[in-house]
C-alpha cells in the first residue's frame, strides 16, 4: 500500500488547485478522481466558455456570496480573484474581462482552463488515480486515509474532500462528499438547488420559448413586504416550463419559502418611466393609426411577446389603433412595465447550477479548511455550505478554498514514507 502525505478526493476546480498547491509546497499528493477526465463540470461552465472568476474587490465578492459569506473572509483575502487570474495567465491562458467584470479565457474555451489546472497539478508532481472514494479511514478522531469503491485503500495523514455538490450528477458530482463528511461526524445542511430556472404558472411562457430578453429589469416580490427581495437589470430567457437566464437564476437564490409567497415582475422598458413609455406608445400609434392594434407593436416589443401582451391587455387585436382609448393605453403601459409571473416550482437539484447546503461551515476552520471534528480532514469547494450568484463567484469559491486547503496541508514539515 502506497503512503502519501495528502490525498485529495475529487479532481474538479477546488481539488486541482488544492492538490497542485500542496504538491508545490513539498507534499506527496495523490488526487483521486472518479472520472477518466478531470473537471468535467468546469468543462460545461459558462456555456462552455468558463466564466472563471469575477474581477472584483474582496468586498464585492463577499456581497455576491449567498450563504455563509463570512466564512470566506480570510480565504478570499489570501486568494482573491486577481490571483486566480494571475495563476491562469501564468499557465498560458490569456483572459478577458466582460460585462459585469466576468472573466473568461480569450479563447472562449473552458477546456483551456481545465488543461491549465491539470498541468498545474501535474507539474507540481501530483499523482493521479481514477478511483471513486467511498470511505474515509478514521482512527481515534484522526484521518488515516481513504477506501475506494473497488476495495483499494490509500493511506495519508491528510485528506482534502473536494467532491463538489449534487447538481449535474453526470459530471461526477453526486454528493459523495456529504456521506464522507457525515462519516467523520460532520453535520450536512440538506442540499438544495440554487441558481435554478423557475417554473411559472403562466402557460404563455411556452409560447415565448427561446426568446431572450436583454436590458430588462426583473423584480422579485414577497407577499407582505413593501420592498422587493431582488431587483436587477440584465438578461433573462423564456423556456417551455417558465423562465431562466442570469436574472432568473440569481432571483432563485432568494426563494426560500413556499413559492406561493412570491411574485416575479418584468419591466420590459426599464429605461422609460411611465410617462415616457406612454409618449413612446403614442408616437407609434400615430404612425400606425389606421392599422389593427395587433400590428402596431412591432417596434416596441419582441415578435414572440406581442400576442401575449395583446391578450393580457384585453384590447381586441383587430381594434384600429386610433380607437384605442386612454384607459386601454394605460393598461398596456402597466403590463409592459409590470409583466407578472407566478413561480410554481423550481427545477430539480440535478439541473441547478450550484448546490446550496453542504458541510456546515461552523464545523470547519476558515483559516485552514480543516475539520474541527476530525484531525487531518479538510474540505474545499462546493461540498461546503457555500454558494454564490452567477458571475464567476462560484468557481472563485472553489479556487480560494482549494488554495487555502492546499497551503494548509502542504506547508507543514510533511514526511513521506513509501
Ligand atoms: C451548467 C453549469 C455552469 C456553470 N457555470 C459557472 C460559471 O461560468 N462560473 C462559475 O463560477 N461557476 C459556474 N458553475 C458552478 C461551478 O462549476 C461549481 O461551483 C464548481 O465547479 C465547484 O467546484 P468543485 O471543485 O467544488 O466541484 P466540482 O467541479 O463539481 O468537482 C468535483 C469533482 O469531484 C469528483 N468526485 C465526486 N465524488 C467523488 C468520489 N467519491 N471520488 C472521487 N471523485 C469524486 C467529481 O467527479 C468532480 O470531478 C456552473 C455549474 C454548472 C452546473
Amino acid at each position: 500500500m502506497k503512503q502519501f502525505d495528502v490525498i485529495v478526493v475529487g479532481g474538479g476546480a477546488a481539488g486541482l488547485i488544492a492538490a497542485g498547491t500542496a504538491a508545490k509546497n513539498g507534499a506527496q499528493v495523490l488526487l483521486a478522481e472518479r472520472n477518466s477526465r478531470m473537471a468535467r463540470k468546469v468543462m460545461i461552465t459558462g456555456k462552455g466558455r468558463c466564466n472563471v472568476t469575477n474581477d472584483c474587490s474582496e468586498e464585492v465578492f463577499l456581497q455576491n456570496v449567498c450563504s455563509n459569506s463570512k466564512f470566506l473572509f480570510g480565504a478570499i483575502h489570501r486568494f482573491p480573484p486577481q490571483r486566480t487570474m494571475a495563476l491562469l495567465e501564468s499557465l498560458g491562458v490569456p483572459l478577458k474581462v466582460e460585462r459585469g467584470n466576468r472573466v473568461f479565457p480569450v479563447s472562449d474555451q473552458a477546456v483551456d482552463v481545465v488543461d491549465a489546472l491539470v498541468s498545474f497539478a501535474k507539474k507540481a508532481g501530483v499523482v493521479f488515480v481514477q478511483q471513486r472514494i467511498s470511505q474515509l479511514l478514521v482512527v481515534d478522531g484522526t484521518v488515516t486515509g481513504v477506501g475506494c469503491e473497488d476495495g483499494a485503500v490509500f493511506s495519508a495523514p491528510k485528506v482534502i474532500v473536494a467532491t463538489g455538490g449534487k447538481s449535474y450528477p453526470l459530471t461526477g458530482s453526486t454528493g459523495d462528499g456529504y456521506q464522507l463528511a457525515t462519516q467523520a461526524g460532520h453535520t450536512v445542511t440538506p442540499a438544495m438547488p440554487s441558481l435554478i430556472p423557475i417554473e411559472t404558472k403562466e402557460d404563455w411562457c411556452r409560447e415565448c420559448m427561446g426568446l431572450s430578453l436583454k436590458n430588462v429589469t426583473l423584480t422579485l416580490w414577497e407577499k407582505g413586504r413593501k420592498k422587493p427581495l431582488y431587483t436587477e437589470l440584465g438578461e433573462m430567457l423564456f423556456t417551455h416550463f417558465g423562465v431562466s437566464g442570469p436574472l432568473v437564476l440569481t432571483a432563485s437564490t432568494y426563494l426560500k419559502k413556499d413559492l406561493s409567497q412570491y411574485q416575479l415582475e418584468i419591466d420590459l422598458k426599464p429605461a422609460l418611466d411611465n410617462r415616457q413609455l406612454e409618449q413612446r406608445i403614442l408616437r407609434d400609434f400615430q404612425v400606425n393609426s389606421n392599422r389593427d392594434f395587433f400590428n402596431s407593436l412591432s417596434e416596441l416589443l419582441p415578435r414572440k411577446l406581442i400576442p401575449v401582451i395583446v391578450r393580457l391587455s384585453e384590447i381586441p387585436p383587430e381594434q384600429k389603433v386610433h380607437q384605442v382609448t386612454r384607459e386601454q393605453r394605460e393598461k398596456l403601459c402597466g403590463i409592459i412595465k409590470h409583466l407578472a409571473l407566478t413561480p410554481k416550482g423550481l427545477l430539480p437539484i440535478e439541473e441547478a447550477i450550484v448546490t446550496a447546503g453542504g458541510v456546515q461551515t461552523k464545523e470547519v476552520n476558515p483559516h485552514t479548511m480543516e475539520s474541527k471534528l476530525c484531525q487531518g480532514l479538510y474540505f474545499a469547494g462546493e461540498v461546503l455550505d457555500l454558494d454564490a450568484r452567477t458571475g464567476g463567484f462560484n468557481l472563485q469559491i472553489a479556487f480560494c478554498t482549494g488554495f487555502v486547503a492546499g497551503e494548509s496541508v502542504g506547508k507543514e514539515d510533511v514526511s513521506c514514507t513509501q
